[in-house]
């Protein structure tokens, strides 16, 4: 057996990340934006496993914040808003980063706060400038003339949307506080130093949910959604838990909106990051909202006839960042018989294909049965069919390195026996299976 005689190949810490940048790049995950003309810092496109991958997180996320609860519902807002908002949000005045640049050799530009010795350049130990606060928001210009009334933001995150259309789902849906609103889509901001491949993008994507509750229950939601979102990344997406931690916000590190705040990391090659925050919004952007808009958005409890303006608890999460995450955490190199095996050990729910087929050879009666068992098997799973030359242990390690959990091999003896083989990615052990009892097998093992 293959199994027998395979070993894990330690990989050193400093050299994860290339490896993982590598394969992504080589099996169709992610490309560099406009590559051909040499690409835009910050921005990246998915490739076809990186657009399946990315589809289960946020069909993953959805599932859990939104179909599987009662007192959660969703939005789609616009990215383009009206200035008003950010103004009122205080994105206009506080959304800013301090930015230093190095008046030494390499005249780099540094997010201030990210540096441990603010006095020099961390690239060539040159004098850095004093910092200036730079507003990361990207502007452009609604219409055909390009003058300050008419200045529009890319949205830097997707929670006022839900903040400007509380009234609106309040009044047409029969939602009660507590309940919470949730959104996926793309956010802008114009970082001074992104970098880390995916983590720290100019264009990326949240999902966020705003939960509406009770003044004085604030605390004890924001309890509930911290324990519910470790979970989750832990439970449904298979991350490793001591891989994780919550980091409180300091006082002096919480937003212009937050009474408290903590972050879920993950330990990165390059240190922790921040994978979600999870905040207390407390009424902040209600009361600011309402102030600026000046309509009332204050909430009437039907019951009680009382009139209040709810708390917020926002778990604000983001698809690259998870994305990243799941793949250092999968990636993985073994030596198989003095050959290397690179392996992404991805939970089945995250995997781009869960079931790959594969034909022993391509001879049309093998072809024909294994199209027959592909469509029975993608009725349920998300299968790939491949009967491309090379033989089969060639297609088992390009299904390893992309993370496909199964494969399921149709060879001459499936057409008598009607049975086929199963490899399983992580152990490389094979089971023959009827091909009656495929689907069931599968869904076992894969649940
Ligand atoms: P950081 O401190 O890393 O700049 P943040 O605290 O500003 O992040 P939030 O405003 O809380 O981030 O945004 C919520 C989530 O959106 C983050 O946890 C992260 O997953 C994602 N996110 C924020 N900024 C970026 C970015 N530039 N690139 C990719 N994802 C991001």
């Amino acid at each position: 057996m293959e199994s027998q005689a395979l070993s894990q190949i330690e990989i050193p810490r400093e050299q994860l990340m290339e490896r993982v940048v590598a394969l992504c790049k080589r099996r169709g995950f992610v490309y560099q934006s406009s590559e051909i003309y040499g690409g835009l810092n910050a921005v990246y496109d998915y490739g076809p496993y990186g657009v399946a991958m990315r589809r289960n997180i946020r069909n993953l996320w959805w599932r859990h914040v939104v179909e599987l609860r009662d007192d959660v519902v969703g939005l789609e807002a616009s990215i383009l808003m009206n200035p008003e908002v950010w103004r009122a949000s205080g994105h206009l005045a506080n959304f800013t980063d301090p930015m230093a640049d190095c008046l030494g050799e390499c005249k780099k530009r540094w997010r201030e706060d990210h540096l441990d010795d603010r006095t020099r350049c961390p690239e060539c130990g040159g004098r850095l400038s004093p910092a200036r606060q730079f507003n990361l928001m990207f502007k452009t210009f609604i219409g055909p003339v390009e003058e300050d009334a008419n200045v529009v933001y890319l949205r830097p995150e997707t929670a006022q949307g839900m903040f400007v259309d509380f009234k609106n789902v309040v009044n047409s849906m029969r939602v009660k506080v507590p309940f919470g609103i949730a959104q996926q889509g793309r956010a802008f901001r114009n970082e001074i130093s992104p970098g880390n491949f995916i983590f720290r993008l100019r264009e990326f994507e949240q999902m966020e949910m705003e939960f509406f509750c009770r003044p004085g229950t604030d605390e004890e939601w924001h309890r509930h959604w911290l324990a519910e979102r470790q979970r989750w990344y832990v439970e449904v997406l298979g991350i490793a838990p001591e891989r994780l931690r919550l980091r409180p916000h300091e006082k002096e590190e919480l937003s212009h909106y937050s009474k408290a705040t903590s972050d879920i990391e993950y330990d990165f090659p390059f240190g922790w990051g921040e994978l979600e925050g999870v905040a207390n919004r407390t009424d902040f952007d209600l009361g600011a909202h309402q102030k600026q808009s000046g309509q009332d958005l204050s909430y009437l409890d039907a019951e009680s006839g009382e009139r209040f303006l709810p708390y917020v608890i926002e778990p604000a999460a983001g698809v690259d960042r998870i994305m990243i995450t799941a793949l250092v955490d999968a990636y993985r190199e073994e030596s198989v018989r003095g050959e290397t095996r690179v392996v992404l050990g991805l939970h089945p729910n995250l995997a781009p294909v869960q079931v790959a087929v594969l034909p022993l050879s391509k001879k049309e009666s093998l072809i024909g049965c294994a199209r027959d068992v592909q469509s029975l098997l993608r009725r349920r799973f998300r299968v790939e069919y491949d009967q491309t030359g090379g033989n089969i242990g060639r297609r088992y390690r390009r299904q390893d390195e992309i993370g496909t959990p199964y494969c399921v091999t149709v060879d001459f003896e499936s057409l008598e026996d009607h049975a086929v083989t199963i490899r399983e990615r992580d152990s490389m052990e094979q089971e023959r299976v009827s091909i009656e009892a495929l689907v069931g097998r599968l869904e076992e093992r894969l649940d």
